[in-house]
């Protein structure tokens, strides 16, 4: 027997992000067409030489998308929102843009569809938009047109597709709740059904479909529609099935049944045992095991799975070797990092190298020979002794964290008598979220500094300036509690990760949020600790420029964590504990320093959330304990602060309650009865912020508007524990709109103040 390797996908943006910059130039009319789909050509066949050359044994074909890989899915069920449709109802690369977008180089305007967190990434996808008549047909042959191009090209072709149920669940009803999406499957699988049978003409072997959502708790009758439309599906050509992001045992009697050909599990996300799954499941499928990682950097210790599979090897006739998921969430190439060490460097693998991982174990396993797997997972074992990994002292202040640590000494209500003497606000007091605008001159400053054109003494100086504005600003609008506006960091995540030892930083890495959006993360490699402290310069230099209390500003443990590419060999929990450490003595240094506000910002504590409920408490539990160690530290007077930004919270209401920050600001801002009535079940003990105009748009929020939800927030939250201000860092914003929208809002605070006094 012959094991096969194969990967889920490629990413699709290039090592160069050839797609954002082609995207961009196409959106803004520098590209025509033909140009913006030579250049998808061009990547396409660029990523399948690689894949082969890496010698993977199918070319996985059907990753590639133009904004997004549901959105793909979309178009070909061609599930058209009215709205986003050409006028003379054809379809094209436009009406995919404009779905994404709301707007595209021809035709007109309108709203976009929302977008939504893919599972628990960082990559966000378009939601599918249902109404119960919907007209679904084949309408969009990009699938066909690129297995065309790969066959042409003389490959061995797998095609991918995003299963119907997968695709059902992750959209939304837009039209009444009066109809069963999965009464829409009538009308979807016979596209599936003609679209493998365009496969079999070509004499392709084996389609991947991916329903990942087998990982999650899916009520019965999905889970019985799965039966039902597999069946159908089944007969034409061979189905793999790909589940991932999770373990699958729980639902394995009821996959066992489906009609598909081969299963893929992912072995990295899931904590399936492998052993016992591999008995269940028959002995006619092909399995598919998803050991390598398509989520993080770190090489794949193949030496373990040498072992492991080779046992599995003596019970299974047909067996894979795959990427976990998608390497979509990777990096491309590692040999583009010219400036990591090569000692740092010798222990990542990127998209590219995973492939090359995974015909390594391949070629290991079916010749039984662990020659060039021993080399391979040298780097690995060095690690483990490498004092880039480990600090001592941080394991064992770690080992030393008592409970006591994780708890202010008194409660809100008395730590709130002690504030408001020492802190001295009106009531409903006004601030912001932390960022001000980021103007062309900032970034240009940054990126001199960066490159070395400006010295440090020069950069300082500058900085110090746009605070100094920005404090100006304030003051001259009259904001209650100041912030300095984060001139000097490019990003919330980045900015810590660069100033506190355990993380090391790519220059190539990017990996695709959405669209045309990349990140570049921050890698987590060794123990983390702060060798010097971070932020205090500036903040004492903002507080020195004012009578009025300016907060420090920092980014919760978690939101690192998450943000970042976090290492393997220890778990995110103990992570989370080394960044609350390293964060708690920033934190008293900036109370040492006179600061009586700080504002530990959580934005993705949400995002950190497991996809099946029986693992929440245990993530919930120490996602909290993380920020309560980074807080705690403080004084009874010294006023924590914390920022979340989307407004799903009433499921994780108890956890943010046990944060007990004394005050927390929200992003939610866009004033509809559905967002209020949230607010109001929240019920937070302390006090809240929960935003009075959205950032997120250009429009200049009137003061009529901020009265009217000023009184609407005063009904269900005291008027000593309601604070005002935006919904979210103003980052994004120019200076004039927000000079007139913060006008606005101490406007309109300080006329309501005057009727309840
Ligand atoms: N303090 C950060 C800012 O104002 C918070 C950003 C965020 O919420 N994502 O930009
Ligand atoms: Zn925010």
């Amino acid at each position: 027997m012959n094991i096969l390797s194969h990967i889920l996908g490629f990413p699709r943006i290039g090592v160069n992000r050839e797609l954002k910059k082609a995207q961009e130039n196409y959106w803004q009319g520098k590209y025509n067409k033909k140009k913006l789909l030579s250049i998808g050509y061009k990547l396409r066949k660029k990523h399948w030489k690689k894949q082969l050359s890496s010698g993977l044994d199918f070319i996985t074909v059907g990753d590639f998308s133009w904004y997004d890989h549901v959105l793909n899915t979309t178009m070909l069920l061609g599930n058209i929102p009215d709205r986003h449709k050409n006028y003379d109802n054809s379809i094209d690369i436009d009406t995919l843009f404009r779905i994404a977008r709301g707007t595209a180089p021809t035709g007109h305007s309108t709203s976009a569809s929302e977008m939504t967190k893919w599972f628990n990434t960082n990559y966000h996808y378009i939601v599918p938009e249902f109404k119960k008549d919907q007209d679904f047909n084949f309408s969009w042959s990009q699938i066909i047109e690129e297995v065309d191009e790969a066959l042409s090209l003389g490959y061995i072709v797998k095609p991918v597709i995003l299963g119907p149920l997968t695709y059902l669940w992750l959209g939304k009803k837009t039209e009444n709740n009066s109809f069963d999406v999965l009464d829409l499957l009538k009308k979807i699988v016979p596209i599936y059904i003609y679209i493998l049978k365009e496969f079999k003409k070509r004499n392709i072997e084996w389609v991947q479909i991916d329903e990942p959502i087998l990982v999650l708790d899916l009520p019965k009758n999905w889970l019985k529609k799965f039966y039902d439309v597999y069946k159908l599906l089944h007969g034409t050509i061979k189905i793999l099935l790909t589940t991932y992001f999770g373990s699958i045992s729980h639902n394995i009697k009821y996959i066992n049944d489906f009609f598909v050909d081969g299963i893929h599990i992912d072995l990295i996300h899931g904590d399936d045992n492998i052993f016992s799954l591999n008995s269940k499941i028959s002995q006619k499928k092909t399995l598919s095991l998803g050991i390598i990682n398509g989520r993080n950097v770190w090489k794949s210790n193949l030496d373990n799975w040498f072992d492991v599979i080779n046992n599995i090897k003596k019970s299974r006739n047909k067996l894979w070797l795959g990427s976990s998921c998608s390497l979509l969430h990777t990096p491309i190439d590692l040999n583009y990092e010219k400036k990591i060490d090569s000692e740092t460097k010798s222990w990542f693998s990127f998209a590219i190298q995973k492939c090359e991982e995974l015909s390594l174990l391949r070629d290991s396993l079916n010749s039984n020979n662990k020659n060039n797997i021993e080399d391979w997972v040298k780097p690995i074992n060095a690690r483990e002794l490498s004092t880039k990994v480990n600090k001592h002292l941080v394991s064992e202040r770690v080992q030393s964290i008592r409970n006591n640590d994780l708890k202010r000494t008194n409660t809100y209500n008395s730590r709130y008598k002690l504030q408001n003497k020492k802190i001295k606000l009106p009531i409903l007091p006004t601030t912001t979220i932390g960022s001000f605008p980021q103007t062309k001159e900032i970034r240009n400053l940054r990126m001199d500094f960066k490159k070395g054109v400006i010295n440090q003494e020069l950069y300082d100086k500058k900085i110090r300036n746009e605070i100094k504005k920005n404090i100006k600003i304030q003051e001259k609008i009259d904001i209650d509690v100041l912030v300095h506006g984060e001139p000097e960091r490019n990003d919330m995540v980045e900015y810590f990760g660069e100033k506190l030892n355990g993380f090391t930083f790519t220059s190539n890495g990017w990996v695709q949020s959405y669209g045309s959006r990349c990140v570049k993360p921050p890698i987590i490699i060794g123990d983390i600790y702060r060798s010097k402290p971070i932020t205090i310069d500036y903040a004492k230099y903002a507080q020195s420029l004012t009578k009025k209390p300016v907060k420090g500003m920092l980014t919760g443990p978690v939101t690192i964590l998450f943000w970042s590419f976090p290492r393997e060999d220890i778990s995110k929990k103990i992570i989370a504990k080394q960044i609350a450490l390293a964060l708690r003595d920033e934190v008293l240094d900036l109370e040492n320093a006179g600061i009586k506000i700080i504002q530990i910002d959580e934005p993705a504590l949400r995002e950190g959330l497991p996809l099946r409920k029986n693992k929440w408490k245990s993530y919930l539990k120490w996602s909290v304990d993380a920020f309560r160690l980074s807080s705690s530290v403080v004084k009874d007077e010294t006023q924590i602060h914390t920022h979340m930004c989307y407004c799903e919270f009433s499921d994780i209401m108890n956890a943010i309650v046990n944060l007990d920050a004394d005050v927390i600001t929200l992003e939610t801002a866009r004033t509809n009865i559905e967002i209020l009535e949230k607010i109001k079940n929240f019920q937070y003990p302390n006090s809240i912020g929960p935003g009075i105009y959205d950032i997120h748009s250009p429009n200049i929020p009137k003061k009529k508007e901020i009265l009217i939800l000023l009184n609407k927030y005063l009904k269900i939250i005291s008027k000593n524990k309601l604070w005002v201000n935006p919904d979210c860092g103003l980052k994004t914003r120019s200076v004039e709109e927000t000079i007139s929208a913060l006008k606005n809002m101490v406007d309109a605070t300080k006329n309501i103040r005057k009727k309840i006094n």
